[in-house]
């Protein structure tokens, strides 16, 4: 029943490759989205009718206008853009008519800050379809996953006569930093949706082989702190200064040498640490990119208020001003089994696929778990499972890349989970 030839999954993943774009500014490729399903008779929703901009986090409004202008400047139709507004991120809303099960399925849209490999040997390079835009890449295999979503799309509409129920194919912006799903769940999008499911490509797990379903996402929170002091001459007069960068790196060695919990995983990292003013002034100011994860929300929150009471007795200390805002936030996951059999039995029936695996340990996180909370919250069941795909470098690394054959595993097993949802009997 595939009505998508493998071809024009790779050829849609080289255009979003092409041109990458992070968290929150993803115009041109949200553009991209919505015409190409639109131009498959979908109905759209876009900007804040899938975003509740209540909850956005990790917003930087300078980026989201430059890209705004960068999109309009690359020739991206000034009418969907103005649809979009200021929020990224789309869904299209496919309704059979017929009663039955509410699916929901979700792509991520942005790239990772990271500059793509020049390497000849690189793929993207040899085939001509690298990242144009310095400093961002598609890294993560988004751009896959955004393929194997239009080519459900199609799928949809070439069996819309048989199906029942309705299917809504989410577009998520700013996945990285897991700052997107919040204000889409904020939006009431999934409030009735009985069976959700997403999967990720490669997680070194190698071609051929599906995940059904990976354990021990971990909870996340990504938090930014600011230490505010005051400035001295550091010859003349340091005993008028407060040390804000002291008390940031007072913090930074307290964060990283931080206990352990007892009933599971727990990580912290300092990512960034910025301040001072120049070498001979007491550095009145320092700002911290911090994230702390837990095996499940009880220990991640354990590990939060320990983050806090250090950065607050550090200020304490030095006599500064702290600040601290919330970026993001994922939280952990627990499959349903039925949906974990579902999707085992379907991957063992795909000819390309060799291996079918029922767990693994993910050990990351991704905020598609914040979606699938919300969807369980109210009865409904989640499944996120990992496509494999051998990797030349992990993820995140200037090398990345897919083995693009494994596009067509992916949808065929998003498709096949569709006609077993929703085929009418
Ligand atoms: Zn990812």
């Amino acid at each position: 029943m595939s009505t998508i030839a493998p071809r024009t999954l790779i050829n849609w993943r080289r255009q979003f490759h092409a041109y990458p774009e992070t968290g929150w500014t993803e115009f041109a490729t949200t553009a991209r989205v919505i015409q190409t399903l639109e131009s498959m008779g979908h109905q759209v929703l876009t900007g804040t009718q899938v975003i509740n901009p209540d909850f956005v986090r990790g917003y930087n409004q300078q980026a989201v206008k430059n890209s705004q202008a960068a999109a309009k400047a690359a020739g991206v139709d000034e009418g969907i853009l103005l649809r979009i507004g200021d929020y990224t991120g789309c869904a299209a809303v496919f309704d059979t008519g017929r009663p039955g099960p509410v699916v929901a399925l979700r792509f991520e849209l942005d790239c990772v800050n990271v500059q793509e490999s020049t390497c000849t040997s690189h793929t993207p390079q040899q085939e001509n379809f690298a990242s144009s835009q310095p400093g961002f890449m598609h890294a993560c295999g988004h751009d896959g996953h955004m393929a194997i979503g239009l080519g459900v799309a199609q799928w949809l509409m070439d069996h819309r006569d048989q199906l029942h129920g309705c299917v809504k194919l989410l577009f998520q912006p700013a996945e990285e930093g897991v700052r997107g799903a919040r204000p889409m769940a904020e939006s009431g999008i999934l409030d009735d949706v009985d069976f959700f499911a997403c999967g990720h490509l490669g997680c070194d797990i190698p071609s051929n082989t599906i995940v059904a379903a990976p354990e021990k996402f971990l909870s996340t929170l990504k938090i930014d702190m600011s230490f505010q002091g005051k400035a001295a001459h550091a010859g003349m007069e340091p005993h008028l200064g407060k040390n804000a960068l002291a008390a940031a790196c007072h913090t930074t060695l307290q964060l990283l040498s931080l206990p352990t919990h007892g009933e599971g995983m727990t990580r912290v990292n300092v990512g960034v640490l910025h301040g001072g003013e120049g070498r001979n002034v007491i550095p009145s100011h320092a700002q911290m990119q911090v994230e702390v994860r837990g095996e499940n929300e009880k220990i991640n929150n354990f590990m939060y208020e320990e983050a806090m009471r250090r950065a607050q007795g550090a200020a304490l200390s030095f006599d500064v001003q702290l600040e601290t805002q919330i970026m993001g936030e994922a939280v952990n996951f627990v499959p349903d089994d039925e949906m974990t059999e579902l999707i085992m039995s379907i991957a063992r029936d795909i000819p390309s696929v060799e291996h079918v695996q029922r767990s693994m340990n993910f050990n990351g996180s991704d905020d598609a778990t914040v979606l699938i909370k919300r969807v369980q919250s109210h009865g409904g069941k989640a499944a996120y499972f990992v496509i494999g795909s051998d990797l030349k470098a992990g993820h995140h690394q200037s090398e990345f890349d897919i083995d693009e054959d494994q596009l067509f595993t992916g949808y065929t097993l998003f498709t096949q989970l569709l006609e077993r949802l929703l085929l009418a009997r």
